[in-house]
């Protein structure tokens, strides 16, 4: 999920009862470049308002994925994260089916970011593009800090884009879903109606939920880790698939004007202060 980096700001100012050039500091020493926390992984927290300790960085390049724009230093995450992406990767490398583009994970000690998110706080969120690059062409380094994933819908937002959405993505999607570790994969309403279409009572379309953007990524969000009592989980998603009324009603004019304010904010935990530290 993103939001504007001025929405975000005012967000945890209401949170925290501060001055937004206070909540903007803050943000700003989540995002200093430092390491990891030392100790051993726990992430801490609610998804969008949380940290983490003994992070590990996910490597440039591996079988099956390279990573996006390394500049913003998002390529942290929870061990179970990191391990979730090399096995994705390693899917898509034996199946022949491209390279995994891997975009946002978390900061270092996880936390707020200047821009673009709310979530990936807590180390177990993951952005990741559809378009998948030919095994034969990885892009080179430099490609990989300015290039912008295409969106798969076409004509405007009912219908998937007819070459780039292929039996791939579709594969692709059940692969990433079907992992036991995955809470929720958030992909616009059309790609999830597509899938099913493609796979009509599949248990883990129940972990497929539709919501606004993600035309061009789909974000993976892990459960919690076993025996990590700091770390907050969302409820689980409702019973059954959900391609059923509550995906209809994504296409109706009402979700079309999304109201915005939706999440309430959730304050900081006291740990996270120490992670900080540290
Ligand atoms: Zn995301």
């Amino acid at each position: 999920m993103q939001i504007s980096a001025l929405k975000w700001v005012l967000i945890l100012g209401l949170s925290a009862g501060l001055s937004t050039p206070v909540a903007a500091r803050s943000v700003k020493r989540w995002h200093d470049k430092m390491p990891p926390a030392p100790g051993a992984p726990r992430s801490i927290g609610a998804y969008t308002s949380g940290c983490i300790q003994g992070a590990q960085a996910l490597p440039s390049t591996g079988p099956g994925f390279q990573t996006i724009r390394r500049s913003r230093q998002r390529f942290f995450g929870h061990p179970s994260l990191i391990q979730y992406i090399r096995e994705l990767g390693h899917i898509m490398d034996t199946e022949n089916l491209g390279i995994l583009s891997i975009g946002d994970l978390g900061q270092a000690r996880g936390g707020p970011m200047p821009s673009a998110h709310l979530s990936h706080q807590t180390g177990l969120d993951v952005d990741m593009w559809f378009w998948l690059q030919p095994k034969s062409r990885p892009m080179t380094p430099a490609e990989r800090e300015t290039a912008q994933p295409p969106s798969m819908i076409a004509n405007g937002r009912l219908a998937l884009h007819p070459k780039r959405w292929t039996s791939r993505q579709m594969r692709l999607m059940e692969a990433a879903a079907s992992f036991e570790s995955v809470e929720r994969i958030f992909v616009t309403p059309t790609i999830k109606q597509a899938l099913c279409k493609a796979f009509p009572g599949a248990a883990w379309l129940r972990k497929v939920r539709p919501w606004w953007g993600h035309r061009a990524h789909l974000h993976v969000r892990l459960r919690c880790p076993h025996g990590d009592p700091a770390c907050v989980s969302q409820p689980p998603p409702p019973e059954g698939t959900g391609c059923d009324a509550t995906l209809a009603w994504w296409f109706t004019d009402e979700a079309r004007r999304p109201s915005g304010g939706k999440s309430k904010p959730v304050p900081m935990p006291e740990a996270c202060q120490a992670v900080l530290a540290q």
